[in-house]
């Protein structure tokens, strides 16, 4: 039995970009100094992890010495760490939640109060679709959050410190990834170097990216529903939408509601909700096109693994165009947007 009459796989994002601001590329090593200390025992493990791997202690909170840093639009404010997933889970509620806040009101009633649905699998995905009994939902798998977390953190460090670990994550994960469906997207234990691991500048800049990236993609899922592409969400009241586990079969089982048009429609939709969003956030750190910018290089490297296979492992890439093709797409978009907004 179908639980969702219309699933339109991740939509995701698109993304823009903007990556890199001069601040962003020209600074790094000079503020940030090395640490040689090492992290508090038993915070990178050196064993791969078991399942469900990561971390439950949050690092050591005690400021670093020196000015607060100021990198890729950094808010001066450090964050706590967003460790494991369920503090990743309620990060993207928080996230959506302020989405549709910054929503036009006329929409806001389209899709307030839809529930956000993790799923337990591990491939990298998020979708829009519809419970049998109508109502709209909203999912994202714990390989979203384990990817996400991943870019985030490697990207954050490459930063700070000059390194390339988003490369070397991606080149290791990513192959391991295609060759085996149960390979975790996560990032693997000992890939941040140890005198990096521990710095909370590293951790309140990761969580930012974290929030970049998942304001586009569910910027664009929700698009889905008050664009009218899932036709489920009018405003009635919402339930608690499908249980995980329900999810989980249906999240690798149900064919993808193929529309290349909608998923364009909702990249730029969820573009402009994300900066809206984003500029509503002052001071604290403003969303950008940057996350979809990255999200669209990480299914770009998947697309690479895989090459041209129209059984593709990944939901995501069978029912989305090129993300080499989106790109430019929402970056039009975002450009659209900073003429209009000035500030
Ligand atoms: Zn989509």
């Amino acid at each position: 039995m179908k639980i969702i009459s219309s699933v339109l796989r991740f939509a995701s994002v698109a993304a823009l970009v903007v990556a890199c601001t001069p601040s962003e590329s020209g600074t790094a090593n000079a503020n940030y100094p090395q640490q040689q200390q090492p992290p508090p025992p038993g915070y990178y493990p050196q064993q791969p992890p078991p399942p469900g791997y990561y971390p439950q202690q949050p690092p050591p909170q005690q400021p670093p010495p020196g000015p607060a840093p100021h990198l890729g639009g950094a808010s001066a404010e450090l964050l706590p760490p967003l460790v494991g997933i369920p503090a990743m889970e309620q990060e993207v509620r928080s996230i959506l939640a302020e989405l549709v806040d910054a929503l036009p009101s006329a929409t806001q009633a389209r899709v307030r109060g839809i529930p956000l649905v993790f799923d337990p699998t591990i491939e990298v995905n998020a979708f829009a679709g519809c419970e049998e009994g109508g109502n709209p939902f909203l999912a994202g798998t714990a390989g979203l959050l384990e990817a996400v977390d991943a870019i985030a953190q490697t990207k954050a460090t490459d930063e700070m410190f000059g390194t390339r670990t988003y490369d070397q994550y991606s080149d290791t994960v990513i192959p391991q990834m295609v060759r085996n469906p149960k390979a975790h997207p996560g990032l693997p234990a000992g890939l941040i170097p140890a005198q990096y691991g521990s710095d909370p500048r590293r951790w309140s800049r990761a969580r930012e990216i974290f929030g970049d990236v998942m304001a586009f993609t569910f910027g664009h899922e929700l698009a889905h529903h008050y664009l009218g592409h899932t036709g489920c969400a009018n405003g009635q009241a919402m339930g608690p939408g499908p249980s995980p586990a329900r999810l989980g079969h249906l999240a690798t089982a149900l064919l993808p509601g193929l529309n290349q048009p909608n998923e364009i429609a909702s990249d730029g939709a969820g573009a402009v909700n994300a900066l809206d969003a984003g500029r509503r956030r002052r001071p604290r750190y403003a969303w950008s096109e940057r996350g979809g910018m990255l999200l669209l290089d990480y299914f770009s490297r998947l697309q690479r693994a895989i090459g041209i296979n129209p059984f593709s492992p990944s939901a995501f890439l069978r029912s989305h165009p090129n993300p080499q093709l989106r790109m430019p797409l929402v970056q039009t978009v975002a450009n659209t947007w900073r003429a209009r907004n000035p500030g």
